[in-house]
């Protein structure tokens, strides 16, 4: 029970990486508030464990509201953690720009909203902790990942900055960039042939399941990760520290 009495704001909440990380900081003890674009429309019920939202995080006006919602039922927002996200491997030279603005404005524009919204209830209680969840696309450059790896290095680094800005609050900021994680947005994402290059490139030798992601939330949005702010943490079975991964036969 790492987070016993903490109310946890979990975008992306009802699908892959965020649905594990809802399901597991409810195990922990946390209350949670599953904000997600294919939540059905309504009030949320703070009497469940996992308490389903509808979110658009790239709507403004929409983001204030649930903010506002869950501080008028919770009445405080100890963790974020921003899952929401969408993407798709397309090459430089065929990215269309209504493409690029969207998965910009989810990824990233998505991230200040809901961080900034939240860090002002923050700071208002006196603290918290945000956790975005970034990519190894948003640290390296991987193919077909123009607008997601720019969506993505945008987090990394707008994290890094309100990890600065919000220090003085009491608010810690820090960042998770998962490899390949079986999820269904992988499903979409990931055809045969690029599974296989990434399972070869990835020193595992395998997809994380969203589950294994969920524990580095945990600690980060836990009392043990007190003095951690800034980080970004790679949960990649190894991808972003290694090299060449076999020897020729
Ligand atoms: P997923 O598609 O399984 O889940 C994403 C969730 O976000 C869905 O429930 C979806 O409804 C929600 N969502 C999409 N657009 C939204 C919006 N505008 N507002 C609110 N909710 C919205 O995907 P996932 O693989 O679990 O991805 C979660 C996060 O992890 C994303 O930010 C993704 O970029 C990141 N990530 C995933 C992988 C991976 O391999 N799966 C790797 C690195 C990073």
């Amino acid at each position: 029970m790492r987070l016993n009495g903490k109310v946890a704001l979990v975008t992306g909440g009802l699908s892959g990486i965020g649905g594990a990380i809802a399901e597991r900081f409810g195990a922990e003890g946390a209350r949670v508030i599953a904000a997600d674009i294919a939540a059905p429309a309504g009030a949320v019920d703070p009497s469940t464990d996992v308490a389903p939202l509808r979110l658009d995080v790239s709507d403004s006006a929409m983001v204030e509201a649930a903010v506002a919602e869950v501080l008028g039922k919770y009445r405080r927002i100890d963790c974020l953690v921003h899952a929401a996200g969408i993407g798709r491997d397309i090459p430089f030279l065929e990215t269309g720009i209504d493409e690029f603005d969207r998965i910009i404005a989810v990824n990233l524009r998505g991230t200040f909203l809901v961080g900034q919204a939240c860090a002002r209830a923050m700071r208002d209680q006196g603290g918290g902790s945000i956790v975005n969840i970034a990519s190894v696309s948003g640290m390296r450059g991987n193919v077909g990942r123009s607008a997601y790896g720019a969506s993505k290095g945008g987090v990394v680094i707008l994290s890094q900055v309100m990890a600065v800005d919000l220090a003085a609050y009491g608010i810690r900021v820090n960042v998770i960039a998962p490899g390949p994680v079986d999820t269904p947005l992988v499903a979409r994402m990931h055809s045969s042939a690029i599974r296989e290059r990434w399972t070869d490139h990835t020193p595992l030798g395998r997809y994380a399941q969203p589950e294994e992601i969920a524990g580095a939330a945990v600690y980060l949005c836990s009392d043990d990760a007190s003095y951690a702010t800034g980080i970004v943490l790679p949960v990649d079975g190894g991808f972003s520290g290694s090299g060449l991964t076999a020897l020729a036969d």
